[in-house]
């Protein structure tokens, strides 16, 4: 059964465009608890996972497709609103020339302090201030690829929902769970983990291969540019170091993430035949 959907807006002054567009801004984020994702899959995915979908914008036109019906039913269950438009006006809302023919807006999720459970299996990664978006976004899509449970912020950290992380992310911010909290927080719950507390660091001398991950696994990330704080690294069980065979002093912060993660996963889920 199709639904009878609203007139195409066409006018970059509707009220409904400009505040898909202040979504780029954390100041408008924080206010709404919303946040865009771009593109059919991703939003399908986010809407398949029980996110919460407020406004749907899409290429007036498209409705119908197989892959915009979906989301239009879902977002009336939620009580949204379709937004149907012209690709100039998705194109000002993405910030991009070519935009994607969906833009979702959805309810932010945040998982509360008190609420990490460490459970033997999981493993959660600890950012230190992390700045860049880019970074997050990658780290997000590598702890879902990992299987890990999710992200803690700690600090004066970038947001997760900004248009760069998810786009980074690639759809991963649906599906890791994330928090925020001080570095006292933190190092309150660091103190009661049951299991490995884990820091990357360059001053540390055992390398990453050697560590015991054993669960429930936090793995703990430094800042881009100071690296982790002396608290932090105090409070880990275990501080590891990845070989820098050249002049580089250190690595990108998401590529330290991954490989570590990988390793986790290599330890705790050997390949067949190992
Ligand atoms: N100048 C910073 C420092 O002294 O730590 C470099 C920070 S590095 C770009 C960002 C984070 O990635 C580090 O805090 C650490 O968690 C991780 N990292 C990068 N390269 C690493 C390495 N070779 N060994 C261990 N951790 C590393």
């Amino acid at each position: 059964m199709s639904m009878p959907l609203p007139d195409s807006i066409t006018s970059a002054g509707n009220a409904e465009v400009k505040r898909l567009r202040s979504l780029h801004e954390r100041k408008y984020r924080r206010q709404t608890g919303l946040f865009l994702a771009e593109g059919t899959r991703i939003c399908t995915e986010a809407v398949t996972l029980g996110w919460r979908l407020h406004r749907l914008a899409f290429l007036d036109g498209r409705g119908g497709d197989r892959m915009v019906r979906p989301l239009l039913e879902a977002l009336a269950r939620d009580g949204g609103r379709a937004l149907p438009m012209t690709e100039s006006l998705l194109s000002r809302i993405s910030g991009k020339d070519n935009p994607q023919i969906v833009l979702g807006a959805f309810e932010q999720r945040w998982q509360a302090k008190d609420a990490i459970m460490p459970d033997a299996e999981s493993c959660w990664i600890a950012l230190d201030r992390v700045r860049d978006p880019g970074n997050l976004g990658t780290i997000m899509r590598t702890a879902d690829a990992t299987g890990a449970r999710g992200v803690i912020l700690i600090g004066d950290c970038t947001d997760p929902y900004s248009v760069e992380a998810v786009r980074a992310s690639m759809g991963a911010v649906f599906n890791v769970e994330l928090a925020q909290m001080s570095q006292n927080d933190f190092l309150a719950l660091a103190s009661g983990w049951p299991g490995q507390v884990v820091g990357t660091a360059l001053p540390a001398s055992r390398d990453y291969r050697t560590a015991d991950y054993g669960g429930p696994l936090m793995l703990v990330m430094g800042n881009e540019q100071a690296g982790l704080t002396p608290e932090l690294m105090k409070a880990c069980t275990q501080l590891v170091r990845m070989p820098m065979m050249g002049r580089s002093d250190s690595l990108n912060l998401a590529v330290a993430t991954g490989l570590t993660l990988y390793e986790v996963l290599r330890q705790t889920h050997p390949p067949k035949g190992c």
